[in-house]
């Protein structure tokens, strides 16, 4: 292998996976990741341009990087972001493109989003309740999410549901979101709860994934698929019902966390390479970035890769926030 063109870690790890943040803002507070006063927005210019988000990808992608998947903060809250994804995928079209949203803002995007034939959209939901919805987001309309769903399966059918299940909140309606996402013809993937802010966090609001699985309606009739090891999931579980054949996964990334085979770099929106979602602090890029010093840039990427964690654990300072490393 010409270790050139690849970036490596500990174990024997090729990371070839980037999530990258384009915002830290948000529309919604989720409870469970921000704070209810929402996270001290960034300055501007201390935030990646489109451009130099393009000049990073173009980096990375000569070190081996194959998958990238934009996420926030919501994405669609920063402006042109879908003219941006259009100008990506046309400068970088050997690249696979996925996205994270809380759906809430892309229906008018939908068909846009649709020509651009992205690998993946990636729909948060939590509840299908309304209230119980406007409660875990602190101010998210559930039948904006709904739409948007909606709207984009018009034009795709590249779209998943992630939803965290947290006990006491919506662990009762697995069977609901089951149902909907079988009536939309999306996947469903249920997702652990992550420790990542100690402020946020509760031992007791804690499902593991064995857990959810016993929770399954109609238990019986779910079958293991098998494991897959999903370069864009994290080893997701995939269970099969046999009578209606609708599929579900189930993301452990606590109780089985799959730090052995983690393939992931992050990016923060002000341009900070985390090796670990747990990680307390990265490779600031920007200067590299805005100087579009590759030599530079590729430095400070190999040196984040050398520094992936073995495990979380070994990191978890538990005062993170999803929305500001980019979920
Ligand atoms: N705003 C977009 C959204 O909600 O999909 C993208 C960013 S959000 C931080 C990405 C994902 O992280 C969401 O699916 C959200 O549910 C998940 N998330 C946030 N905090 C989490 C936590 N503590 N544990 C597990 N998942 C979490
Ligand atoms: Fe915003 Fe997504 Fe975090 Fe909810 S999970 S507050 S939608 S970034």
């Amino acid at each position: 292998m010409d270790h050139r063109h690849v970036l490596t870690a500990s174990l024997d790890r090729i990371l070839s996976y980037v999530r990258i943040s384009v915002t830290d803002r948000c529309n919604f507070r989720c409870k469970y990741c921000m704070p209810e006063s929402g996270v001290e927005p960034m300055d501007h210019r201390r935030i990646m341009t489109y451009e130099d988000i393009v000049f990073l990808c173009e980096v990375m992608s000569f070190l081996g990087v194959r998958r990238v998947r934009f996420t926030g903060g919501e994405p669609f809250v920063r402006k042109g972001f879908v003219p941006f994804l259009s100008d990506f995928r046309d400068r970088l079209p050997h690249l696979s493109v996925a996205l994270t949203t809380n759906g809430s803002l892309v229906e008018p995007f939908a068909p846009a989003l649709g020509e651009l034939n992205l690998d993946g959209i990636s729909v948060s939901l939590d509840s299908l309740d309304k209230s119980a919805f406007s409660d875990i987001t602190r101010c998210g309309r559930l039948s904006d999410v709904v739409k948007g769903i909606r709207a984009l399966r018009k034009h795709t059918d590249k779209v998943k549901i992630n939803t965290v299940l947290i006990k006491g909140f919506n662990d009762h309606q697995l069977g609901d979101l089951l149902k909907f996402s079988a009536d939309e013809g999306v996947l469903l993937r249920i997702i652990e709860f992550m420790p990542l802010d100690s402020s946020i966090w509760f031992d007791d609001s804690f499902i593991s994934v064995d857990d959810m699985i016993d929770r399954l309606p109609n238990r019986q009739d779910w079958i293991l698929e098998g494991p897959s090891l999903s370069p864009d999931s994290g080893p997701a579980v995939y269970y099969r019902n046999v009578v209606s054949g609708q599929r579900v996964g189930f993301i452990a990334a606590v109780s089985h966390h799959f730090c052995d085979s983690c393939n992931r770099l992050r990016v923060t929106s002000e341009g900070e390479m985390r090796p670990c979602l747990f990680s307390p602090e990265g490779e600031r890029l920007l200067p590299a970035l805005r100087d579009r010093d590759r030599d530079e840039l590729v430095r400070l990427i190999r040196l984040s890769a050398a520094k992936k964690p073995r495990c979380w654990m070994d990191v978890a300072s538990g005062d993170n926030h999803m929305s500001s490393i980019g979920g």
